[in-house]
């Protein structure tokens, strides 16, 4: 779990829930090793100035290049993205997914609100998520599957074991995502 900002403690009690040994990361050792990573929303720029200040993105690309799994949520799925749009000039986009992505799609409306979305692949029952000044992903690579949309467009994407959400399931506490996540690891 990526602890620079965020909603950690709520991650990490979901993850833990589901059965993992979660840590929180800060340090770029603490990227040795792990199967998986979770970058939580916030604020991408943010995000994106702490990491460089501390020093992970070498650590980072190492452990991608091995084989490390992100589930990315909000702010995360930015940094994850080929592509970023309305965002700076110089933006930290990791790549991770074929996805270009449009900061604060939403506007204003939707700096919070929670939504029920359907992600058959999690089952029938529909999952309570919250939106906070999300994204939208705008256009996705052929590798890419959209398991779940938001107003028509894709909010949740997964490329091979990355796992990409425009949205927030750890304030509304529903860990089929995570565990979906987890199981492919
Ligand atoms: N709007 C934020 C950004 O551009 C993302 C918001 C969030 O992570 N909840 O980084």
């Amino acid at each position: 779990m990526l602890a620079l900002q965020g909603d950690v403690r709520e991650h990490l009690r979901l993850l833990r829930e589901c059965g993992a040994e979660a840590l929180p990361v800060r340090l770029p050792e603490e990227l040795e090793g792990l199967d998986g990573l979770v970058i939580p929303g916030g604020e991408s720029t943010t995000m994106d100035r702490l990491m460089r200040a501390f020093g992970l993105l070498p650590a980072l690309e190492l452990a991608l290049g091995r084989g490390l799994a992100c589930l990315t949520t909000c702010a995360g799925t930015i940094l994850a993205a080929r592509e970023i749009r309305d965002g700076l000039p110089d933006q930290l986009h990791l790549g991770l997914l074929d996805i270009a992505v449009r900061r604060n799609a939403f506007g204003r409306q939707l700096q919070s609100g929670e939504v029920d979305l359907e992600i058959p692949e999690l089952g029938p029952e529909p999952v309570p998520v919250a939106l906070i000044r999300a994204p939208s992903i705008d256009e996705v690579g052929p590798e890419v599957e959209v398991l779940a949309r938001y107003q028509g467009l894709p909010a949740a994407v997964r490329q091979g074991r990355h796992l990409g959400l425009t949205f927030h399931p750890e304030i509304t506490g529903d860990p089929r995502l995570h565990r979906l996540f987890l199981s492919r690891l």
